[in-house]
């Protein structure tokens, strides 16, 4: 075989596949409803693209130094200061998109056969980076009854010699849960007890609905064990312009910075001054974040109404992460709603084994698609 056993292990992610098989059903005609993917249906606001377009006419089309302009690492670090009560400086930033950030974290930490403690159900990606660096991925348990926070007795039942680092995602994809103060604390209790890393996802920081984001780095001891990864592609509709940043102790940039050198050199050049303006967008982000809440509420009240179905409201993120009654394998489930009803939703066993009986469903596009696909999810589980 010509291929690595590495990439021959390594599973497509499913969030991004389903939305390659919408497109192509659509493309043949057929009238999908996509609940699938994580991406927000806005454009990105346009003081952001005005701000790129100004930056390019002015000749900034050229490689920037690897962890990003100055001026961007200074204005993250000042937002983390301000915003997040996290002590750093720009030296602690590198400016890269978010999901590449945790690739590099993951890859700068992790030997063959470290364990790395992920959620579980938790973003698909997350698994697959992990075995990818030859680490092995351990899933502790988001408790459903304990609204889908890390089950802290399984968290420390998990840990061995071999366990290295911890990954955490508050607001969280999928289950739209986020953690509390009290949370934070015993995570941090168990990084500092154990010598563990800990990388801390805060992409869906600023869609919150209830409650408020808190960043683990505000504990002052356990800022010099964690990576932050952040980034725009959520907060500010910027999937396509690839770029986010991550924040750690100085003394582990260098080491970081190496991944950065040898894969994307540094973040593209334009989206760096994207990025810059949209530091300082901060009305269309609650606009969106507003539309968000009302989509929210509706869609959580109507699935709520479906018999088979048990929902948690979720405090954050644009997904919601109905249980249900039915004896059907979670991938099946999603595959016979595409088949019979043309609805595209991510199976929850994507996220782990903890999410099998379970679906995700992405609010992420408009309140009319949303009323047709719960309309035709319905019927689908009414003729279950
Ligand atoms: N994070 C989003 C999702 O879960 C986008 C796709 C991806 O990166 O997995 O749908």
């Amino acid at each position: 075989m010509i291929f690595s056993k590495r990439i021959q292990k390594m599973a497509p992610s499913s969030t991004l596949s389903l939305v390659e098989l919408a497109n192509k059903f659509r493309e043949k005609g057929y009238n999908i409803i996509s609940m699938a993917v994580g991406e927000p249906d806005f454009t990105t606001p346009s003081s952001v693209i005005e701000a790129a377009y100004e930056a390019m006419k002015n000749g900034k089309t050229h490689y920037t130094p690897p962890t990003g302009i100055s001026e961007l690492r200074e204005a993250i670090a000042e937002k983390y200061r301000v915003e997040n009560g996290v002590n750093v400086d720009a030296n602690n930033v590198i400016v890269t998109p978010a999901k590449l950030g945790i690739f590099m974290a993951v890859s700068t930490f992790i030997d063959p056969g470290d364990e790395v403690l992920i959620p579980d159900p938790g973003w698909v990606s997350y698994r697959e980076m992990v075995n990818f660096a030859r680490g092995k991925p351990v899933g502790i348990r988001l408790v459903e009854e304990k609204h889908f926070t890390m089950d802290i007795d399984d968290l420390v039942s998990k840990i061995n010699f071999k366990t290295k680092v911890l990954i955490i995602n508050s607001p969280s994809n999928p289950t739209g849960s986020i953690l509390t103060y009290e949370d934070l604390k015993a995570i941090r209790d168990v990084v500092v007890d154990f010598d563990l890393i800990l990388i801390s996802d805060e992409i869906y920081e600023k869609i919150i609905y209830e409650g408020e984001h808190i960043s683990p780095g505000v504990f002052e001891d356990l800022l010099n064990y964690t990576v932050i990864i952040n980034g725009f592609s959520k907060s500010h509709a910027m999937t396509g312009w690839r770029i986010g940043y991550l924040i750690a102790p100085h003394s582990f940039i260098p080491q970081l910075e190496k991944m950065q050198q040898h894969t994307i050199s540094c973040a593209p050049s334009m989206a760096q001054y994207a990025a810059l303006q949209a530091l300082k967008e901060k009305e269309a982000v609650h606009k969106m974040v507003e539309e968000f809440r009302m989509r929210r509420n509706f869609v959580y009240e109507e699935l709520s109404k479906i018999e088979g179905l048990h929902v948690k409201r979720p405090k954050g993120t644009f997904y919601i992460f109905p249980r249900y009654d039915f004896d059907l394998p979670s991938k099946v489930f999603a595959e016979e709603l595409m088949i019979k009803k043309q609805v595209a939703i991510t199976p929850g066993s994507a996220f782990g084994p903890h999410g099998e009986g379970y679906f995700r469903l992405s609010f992420a596009t408009s309140m009319e698609n949303l009323k047709e696909g719960i309309k035709r999810l319905r019927e689908f589980i009414e003729e279950l």
